[in-house]
């Protein structure tokens, strides 16, 4: 059975992040990260936002990153609150442009950027379970159909939205909202503008968004809620198409693109965990909390907790005491506050307050005061 000082369970932007991070200020340590697929499929969550780029320059790995083909965008725009669209320049903002991006390969990039570090990674592992031992954890590994049993004494959950470890060991999800994506990935028709600014278009069921990608591509998604995408049959093509014309500026975009041939749907839910750490463990990225896309802050908020989450275990390879309670008086603390903030904005939209989806949005939740906290051993 090999034995790793770290095994990081996922291998997108947080656990690489992670990895990156405590490799470079314990480049001794053994570190796996065991990632469930071979490569990754279409996935969308494609828009990097402004600030990201410096946390990747902290990980060394900005320019390896950039290189492949994203597209910098230097303005979003929202018809929120109106028909009329704003726009929203980032040239004249102090953290840069917004970066869209091919998943597949940003996701593969980090990865390679954690090998060329020193960092061990299994693709296709995907983790089982988990027991407790006196010097860490026996995991068991699914590697392409066979049963792998490994050791570590730390190990970092960054499994995405399923926190598949952290709730194996019982800690819970609370959900905030029951928000799904029903997205397209379409072709650029020859001649059409390919520099699409990202669009938020708000609707009376929802609100959608669309952006263009590298390569040709565009995404268009529809946020809704699950049991109103159901009432609606509108994870189907057509009934979603019907949705697509309430949304006329998206629409005049779509047709600028060959049509749809599937439609995909995501968990898009707002969660944050009830135990972001426990005893040689912490999770990070969405395991730890996922945010409505509306923020485009999801990649960024893996990267940087990817990086707090190192250092919670730095603290506990050096047997310092306190890094996981702070770790989690931020995550709570951050997750209030973007609670408080994604309120604000839904409720600028006042178009439709019969419509279900709005009067969740509108209702009030309560918000308690946040702790400061200082991350000690982060630089
Ligand atoms: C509809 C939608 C649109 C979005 N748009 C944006 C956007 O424009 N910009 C933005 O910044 N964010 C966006 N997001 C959010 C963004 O996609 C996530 O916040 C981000 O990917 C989180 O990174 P992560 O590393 O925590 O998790 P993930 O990116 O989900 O990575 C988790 C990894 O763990 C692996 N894994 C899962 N289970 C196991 C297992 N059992 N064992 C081993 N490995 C496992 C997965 O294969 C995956 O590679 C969007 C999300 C949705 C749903």
């Amino acid at each position: 059975m090999s034995h790793h000082d770290v095994v990081i369970l996922g291998g997108g932007p947080a656990g690489t992040a992670l990895a990156l991070e405590l490799k470079r200020h314990a480049p001794d340590l053994k570190i796996l990260i065991a990632e469930a697929a071979i490569a990754t499929d279409w996935r969308i969550g494609e828009t990097l936002a402004p600030g990201a780029v410096q946390l990747l320059n902290g990980l060394g790995c900005r320019d390896h990153i950039l290189r492949d083909g994203a597209i910098e965008g230097v303005r979003s725009q929202a018809a929120w609150g109106s028909d009329r669209p704003h726009a929203h320049d980032f040239m004249f903002s102090t953290r840069g442009s917004a970066w869209h991006l091919d998943r597949t390969s940003f996701d593969e990039a980090l990865r390679a950027a954690a090998e060329a570090a020193g960092i061990e990674v299994w693709r296709g592992a995907r983790f089982l379970s988990a027991v407790a031992e006196a010097a860490g954890w026996q995991l068991s590994l699914d590697c392409q159909g066979r049963r792998v049993e490994i050791g570590a004494r730390f190990v970092a959950d960054a499994t995405g939205r399923s926190a598949r470890f952290a709730t194996s060991q019982g800690s819970r999800r609370r959900f905030a909202d029951r928000l799904v994506g029903v997205a397209a990935l379409v072709r650029l028709r020859d001649g059409a503008i390919r520099d699409h600014a990202t669009l938020v278009e708000a609707c009376e069921n929802g609100w959608w968004y669309s952006t263009a990608l590298p390569d040709g591509l565009m995404v268009l998604a529809w946020m809704s809620d699950s049991d109103i995408v159901h009432h609606h049959s509108s994870a189907r093509l057509g009934p979603w198409l019907a949705q697509l014309r309430a949304a006329p500026l998206t629409a005049a975009r779509a047709a600028t693109a060959n049509s749809a041939e599937r439609i995909f749907t995501w968990p898009a839910r707002s969660h944050c965990l009830d135990h972001v750490s426990g005893r040689n463990w912490v999770a990070v990225g969405d395991a730890a909390s996922s945010w409505d896309p509306l923020s485009s802050a999801g990649i960024m908020k893996a990267l940087r907790t990817g990086k707090l989450g190192a250092f919670v275990l730095l603290d506990a390879i050096r047997g310092v005491d306190g890094g996981g309670a702070k770790y989690r008086r931020l995550i709570e603390a951050e997750y209030r506050h973007y609670r408080r903030d994604r309120r604000t904005v839904y409720r600028m939209e006042r178009r439709w307050s019969g419509s279900a989806f709005w009067q969740r949005r509108h209702a009030a939740e309560p918000f308690d005061r946040e702790p400061a906290v200082h991350f000690a051993g982060e630089p």
